[in-house]
């Protein structure tokens, strides 16, 4: 009985009386069933579910690598992968075998000793369903239950693998097909069924949870986050009541809402707790007052039926694009002399969240950065808001960014040290909204003007962004200690029993830190930015460190500045204590802009008018400016035959298989016409600015 076994030596007490009497080198390999998933936290060699816990603590009780041995960390192996993008996924293990996500939802399954590959599967995205999101094409991994890996894919598909051949064993669409929906978020396991949520609320979309029997992929339950169209019954009181906090016509643009990443589960109170996106649109100025329940919300539902039993919105009628979906930790905690069980959350809009988690009650809510939107959050957890943020008069800088504070990255909570670890974001966001808005439901209906060229650009300009590691103390509500970063996006966080904090950067170092005081002990260059979250494990009593690298995430898929850094695939490295091995530093070459040869006939209106389009159709993946981070081409670069062949591209669709959509729904060949134009003036001005520079 695994399950009463401390961590004592009565376990490794027990392996020596099975191996002595199978005479078998390996293990006894055990089933992630509800028990072991629910005593996830005594199996220190595996790492079974996406926060290694239930509790989702990130906490490993390992400590063969501690602040005294970590110096002699070394890299064992690495697997590189084949794209250029963001790889966000925390790895799973399971006796021996590593289960990692990439880039378009595909699926490795690895040796986790050696790093050869046991089997790959590739769902097959269709490649253009890139355009229905936000934030790159990434995954943040899979769940395992009864030798099976369960997957969500980018093109909304939730897929059981057979974990010994990843072959399918079932395959069901959990998002209306082809709508702007996206997974990309990990599912996990709650009593034999398989919870998973999807992205889109940039788009019209209305966010929902589901959970399918692990068994069989039947639907289980499905519950919206936002109330449909009044006209209708509501799926439940819950909505009925939500429905009163909008105003005007929501349902038309679907509200949003989008569960797009944590979810997590408390098997005492059989409760999974989940976080929700922004609303769509972004502005209350365009889909009506109100608080707008559940967006930006932080939601309890029953595991049996996916009833709500409770939700605490963390920023009512949200306008800053400020989703609730980063990560939940729950934890049992001593506050003001009071046993609490608490959900704890940093974030996006600025807030350190403590709340009660067997009623959604309000503990405490503490800025963790610098914020301008709210002076602070009331006795009843209301966010105590600056009205002229809120008004939008003109466009409006607005702290902390839209990208968040604190993002989808993962924080970590050390009981030794009682602190939580997470990656920092300090920086601010214009928020503009055109006079003459029309929504576009075939792309993002956020109602960002992201054309904007006001008076307000100019103090923008001169906002500054930086990061940090920080150590918060969620009982005393406050900073314990922090580090700089050197660029200001940084990745998740692992914290051990070695009393240890690891962190991945986006200049591709991977750091370790004391994890009481925060003094740097080791790095090493993986080569390639990190975004992904850390985890550990141990295999015939070595303990292995892991991470995933990848350049892209949000914000023109840039994990760090333009033209700065290492430039290179996805990759996974892994260490252990002693091991010597290198990685390739791949600093792939930026040739000079050229001078276009090709001969369009626009005017200098239409060129305009092509930087507005530019700006609001293609700078999310191609870059601001027309100036790409890498991953996708610099369009400035383009030959001479892809101009001849620009409205084939981007109307006609002849690239769709390799990710670039078909913007036929979306813009005229006039609207084309002008946006080739800004492309090639672009090549021209950074064409003539280099020659000069040389000069
Ligand atoms: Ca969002």
């Amino acid at each position: 009985m695994r399950r009463n076994w401390n961590r004592s030596g009565w376990l490794a007490l027990a392996a020596v009386l099975i191996l002595g009497i199978s005479g078998c080198g390996k293990p006894a390999q055990t089933q992630v069933d509800d028990a072991a998933l629910r005593d996830a936290d005594s199996d220190t060699a595996d790492w079974i579910t996406y926060g290694r816990t239930y509790s989702e603590q990130r906490f490993s009780p390992l400590k063969q690598v501690d602040e005294q041995s970590v110096g002699k960390l070394g890299l064992a192996w690495s697997k590189d992968f084949p794209e250029i993008r963001a790889y966000e996924a925390t790895p799973l293990v399971k006796d021996g075998v590593l289960y990692t996500t990439g880039a378009w939802s595909i699926v490795w399954a690895l040796d986790a000793k050696t790093g050869a590959q046991l089997w790959t599967y590739d769902p097959k995205v269709p490649r253009d369903h890139g355009k229905y999101v936000c934030c790159d094409v990434v995954n943040r991994g899979v769940a395992l239950y009864k030798g099976r890996v369960y997957l969500g894919t980018l093109d909304g598909r939730l897929i059981g693998l057979d974990a010994k051949t990843g072959a399918p064993v079932w395959d069901v669409q959990t998002t209306p097909k082809d709508g702007p929906y996206a997974i990309t978020g990990a599912p996990i396991i709650v009593k034999g069924r398989v919870v998973i949520g999807n992205a889109g609320s940039e788009y019209a979309v209305r966010g929902f949870l589901s959970a399918y029997d692990a068994d069989t992929g039947k639907l289980a339950w499905k519950t919206y986050t936002v109330p449909g169209d009044p006209s209708q019954p509501g799926e439940s009181e819950a909505l009925k009541n939500a429905a009163k906090t909008w105003t005007g016509e929501w349902w038309k643009l679907g509200g949003g809402g989008s569960p797009w990443s944590s979810i997590v589960y408390d098997p005492d109170l059989d409760l999974v707790y989940f976080g929700t996106g922004n609303a769509a649109p972004w502005y209350d100025q365009s889909r009506g007052k109100g608080d707008n329940q559940w967006v930006a919300s932080i939601l309890a539902l029953k595991g049996d039926t996916g009833e709500q039993a409770w939700g605490y919105q963390t920023t009512p009628g949200d306008n800053w694009d400020y989703d609730s979906t980063q990560p939940l930790l729950l934890a049992n905690l001593k506050i003001d002399g009071r046993d609490r069980r608490v959900i704890m959350q940093a974030n996006k809009n600025g807030f350190f969240y403590v709340i009660d988690r067997e009623n959604g009650a309000f503990i405490s809510g503490t800025p963790y950065t610098d914020v301008n939107w709210a002076t602070g959050i009331d006795a009843n957890g209301r966010p105590m808001e600056n009205a002229a943020i809120r008004a939008m008069k003109d466009a409006t800088i607005v702290r902390p960014a839209s990208e968040g504070a604190h993002n989808w990255h993962p924080i970590s909570f050390n009981p030794q040290t009682g602190l939580v670890y997470l990656a920092v974001l300090n920086s601010a966001s214009l928020h503009a909204t055109p006079k003459d808005l029309k929504f576009n439901p075939h792309d993002q209906v956020t109602g960002v003007d992201r054309a904007y060229h006001g008076p307000v650009m100019d103090k923008y300009a001169k906002e500054t962004a930086s990061g940090t590691l920080l150590a918060w103390d969620p009982v005393a509500r406050k900073e314990v200690w922090h580090a700089d970063q050197p660029f200001p996006k940084s990745g998740g966080t692992l914290t051990t029993a070695g009393n240890l904090v690891f962190q991945g950067r986006a200049d591709g170092k991977f750091e370790a830190y004391r994890a009481t005081d925060g003094k740097p002990l080791w790095e090493f260059d993986t080569g390639v930015g990190v975004v992904a979250g850390p985890m550990t494990y141990s295999l015939d009593g070595t303990q292995y460190v892991a991470v995933m690298s990848g350049w892209g995430g949000p914000t023109v898929l840039n994990n760090r500045p333009i033209g700065k850094g290492k430039m290179g695939r996805g990759r996974l490295t892994v260490y252990t204590l002693g091991a010597t091995g290198k990685v390739e530093i791949v600093d792939l070459p930026v040739p000079p802009i050229p001078m276009p040869t090709f001969k369009l006939a626009v005017t200098p209106a239409q060129v305009k008018d092509g930087a507005k389009l530019f700006a609001t159709y293609c700078a999310r993946c191609h870059g601001a400016n027309v100036v790409s981070g890498g991953e996708v081409p610099d369009l400035r670069r383009s030959a001479e035959s892809t101009h001849k062949s620009f409205q084939d591209i981007v109307r006609g669709g002849v690239l769709h298989e390799f990710g670039m959509a078909s913007f036929a729904e979306d813009l005229t060949a006039e609207q084309v016409k002008s946006i080739e134009g800004y492309v090639l003036s672009r090549a021209k001005e950074s064409a003539m600015a280099e020659a000069k520079a040389k000069h």
